[in-house]
């Protein structure tokens, strides 16, 4: 009898955690394991606010896939240009693929919203390529200005678009690292502006608010302006227009302009014949597709409802890297004729970080501030490796600077 494909695109948190969990499972005579992906590397998205603002390096965030797969999976390294799954077919760069059982976790977009000029003007911490070009321009920008003979100080202006997640931990960031810019490039560092736009009335919504009134003031002595409550309508090649009071809009010049305040699916999903709001699927708790029984979806191609509050779950790694688990195991349960399981998210905490040595998080019933934030973020980025690629990889690409 011929052996089953289990086809997983994307090796992203979901994609190589459903990887790495399937070679434990699945042996080479019960079914063949094929793994696309784009590039011959899996990076940490959850660290590309580091690598946008120049405090790590590019390749620290990264790893070859080659490393934590073994010899029961093909890796193709291709990139996925359509998803038909009434034909049952995949076609990529390295030519068509056909299925028994699929994993799309081709991971998210930035989601701009039909804002206009942000497509073309912002820049975005969405892969370790864009997250690259966003440290480059800020450098580029500190570069020109003082060769400049007529200053133009907009150049070193900053608007990171999005107080949630991403963008507070962008910013804690650059509250690093621009210091040390401004000594690179003999420049004041007055000149240098740091601006935070969100439209919503807060900051980090959803997390405790003592915790989000000390992430707002540890930004603000870090040099971060917050306005907040004030969306961005507009964004050109000077700079944003932000909407203020009473429909009064104000024009901030700036030199980079960073958007980090929305995410959707990955775009193919929204050809693929399933249905999907903003390129995420309405999974079952089993996470697979509705109608489609051999299709799974993981990551944050995946929309799935929290009973207990009603809400959907956030897109996060951690939420990611679970649902890889479950997904494995029930391949395994369908081919064995068992009955799948359901996805129960294991809540560990949240730990956002401002910068390379503070951090506000939330973990085991506590709440945690500074220092013991930063040194718990660093378990939790580490505890990541760990799990796809061992002590080795853990060791490789570890963070171990706790205090
Ligand atoms: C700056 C930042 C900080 C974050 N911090 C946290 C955090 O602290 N904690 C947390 O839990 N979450 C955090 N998140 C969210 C988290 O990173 C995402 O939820 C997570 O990456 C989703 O995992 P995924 O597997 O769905 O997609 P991804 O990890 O994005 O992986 C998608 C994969 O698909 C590949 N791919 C995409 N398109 C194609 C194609 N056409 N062909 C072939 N391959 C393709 C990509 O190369 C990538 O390897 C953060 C996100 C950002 C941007």
């Amino acid at each position: 009898m011929k052996r089953p494909t289990i086809l997983v695109l994307g090796a992203g948190y979901g994609g190589l955690t459903t990887i790495v969990n399937l070679q434990k499972l699945i042996n080479t005579h019960e079914a063949e394991i094929i793994l696309v992906n784009k590039n011959d590397y899996h990076y940490e998205t959850t660290w590309l606010h580091e690598v946008g603002a120049g405090t790590i390096s590019p390749d620290k965030a990264r790893y070859p896939i080659s490393k934590v797969i073994n010899d029961n999976v093909t890796f193709v390294i291709a990139n996925v240009e359509n998803i038909d799954v009434n034909k049952k077919k995949v076609e990529t760069s390295a030519g068509e693929f056909t299925y028994d059982y699929l994993v799309i976790g081709l991971g998210f977009e930035g989601e701009t919203f039909g804002i206009p000029g942000l497509k073309e003007h912002a820049l975005s911490l969405t892969n370790i390529n864009t997250a690259r070009q966003v440290r480059e321009h800020i450098e580029y920008q500190f570069a020109s200005w003082i060769l400049d003979e007529v200053k133009d100080d907009s150049k070193l202006t900053i608007v990171v678009g999005g107080a949630g997640f991403t963008g507070i931990e962008f910013l804690g960031e650059l509250g690093n690292r621009i210091p040390e810019l401004c000594r690179e490039f003999d420049i004041p560092q007055e000149k240098v502006r740091l601006l935070c736009v969100e439209a919503a009335p807060t900051v980090l919504p959803g997390f405790d608010p003592e915790l989000v009134d000390y992430a707002q003031e540890q930004l603000r002595k870090k040099g971060v302006e917050f306005s907040i409550g004030t969306p961005i309508v507009e964004a050109t090649a000077e700079g944003v227009k932000i909407k203020k009071d009473e429909g009064n809009t104000e024009f901030i010049k700036a030199g980079t302009v960073v958007w980090a305040a929305g995410v959707r699916g990955n775009a193919l999903i929204e050809s693929s014949g399933i249905e999907s709001n903003r390129a995420r699927i309405a999974v079952h708790e089993d996470m697979r597709a509705p109608g489609f029984d051999d299709v799974f979806i993981v990551g944050d191609c995946a929309f799935l409802l929290n009973e207990e509050t009603g809400r959907p779950y956030p897109p996060t790694a951690q939420i990611a890297m679970q649902q890889g688990v479950i997904i494995a195991k029930n391949i395994k349960h369908i081919m064995n004729d068992e009955p799948t399981e359901g996805f129960v998210y294991d809540d560990k905490g949240a730990v956002c970080s401002l910068g390379q040595e503070d951090a506000i998080g939330t973990a085991f019933g506590r709440k945690f501030t500074g220092k013991p934030a930063s040194a718990l973020k660093k378990v939790v980025d580490d505890r990541a490796l760990y799990l796809v690629g061992g002590v080795g990889l853990t060791l490789k690409k570890g963070k171990f600077k706790f205090i």
